[in-house]
């Protein structure tokens, strides 16, 4: 679905005509948040759009925004997001360089005693959603991208695509002259095994470390 049609669907008026130029993240930014495409927006405090410089090389892709996220109104920012923080430190890449955003815009949640817990997002609102994550990559043009977890590499690889066949391989693609696909790292959040956890995080590491070199 391109995006001026979805824009269409979403009642925006930011969509570019055939010739016209496209438009710029900050227009995107606006324009997304006012977004009712699907039903997460009723239940979220605001859109999570995508942050970063317009001159990212690399832009990662993640499932939806948290807790922390929709408070903050960044992608992120919360404990998965200090863990990417991390990992981006230890594989020598400037997150301040970086593209961050989601395959979906808003948190889904369910209500567990005073917490707000994370509800995996479905293919309706995946698809939705899929527009601006789609208008995201044409305005940013981006070198390198990456995928974490599973929600973010099938919205943009298809349905089919298995994280777990294809983690750190380099997939060809249409999106970037680079694309790879890894685990989200909120997956080791929830790893209770202290080795397991700091194996894994080694292995995103490597990951991201291969990707420096394909930005250099
Ligand atoms: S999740 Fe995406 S499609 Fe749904 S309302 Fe939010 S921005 Fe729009």
């Amino acid at each position: 679905m391109s995006p001026r049609r979805a824009h269409g669907i979403h009642g925006k008026t930011i969509a570019s005509r055939r010739g016209a130029p496209r438009p710029t993240l900050t227009a995107l930014r606006q324009a997304a948040a006012s977004c009712t495409g699907c039903d997460l927006y009723k239940n979220a405090t605001q859109t999570v759009f995508g942050a970063g410089p317009a001159t990212a090389r690399l832009m990662l892709v993640g499932e939806q925004p948290g807790d922390a996220e929709d408070r903050a109104g960044l992608p992120f920012v919360g404990p998965a997001g200090r863990l990417l923080d991390r990992a981006l430190v230890e594989a020598g890449i400037d997150r301040s360089l970086v593209y961050v955003t989601n395959a979906v815009k808003h948190f889904k949640w369910v209500q567990r005693g005073k917490r707000r817990l994370h509800a995996k997002p479905g293919s309706r609102e995946i698809e939705a959603c899929h527009p601006w994550l789609e208008a995201e990559i044409a305005a940013l043009a981006p070198a390198v991208i990456v995928c974490l977890g599973a929600t973010a590499a099938q919205a943009l690889l298809g349905r089919a695509f298995r994280v777990t066949q294809h983690r750190g391989a380099l997939i060809p693609s249409t999106l970037a002259p680079h694309v790879m696909a890894t685990i989200h790292p909120s997956s080791l959040l929830r790893e209770p095994d202290k080795a397991r956890r700091e194996a894994e995080f080694a292995r995103i590491v490597a990951e991201l470390r291969r990707i420096a070199a394909l930005l250099l």
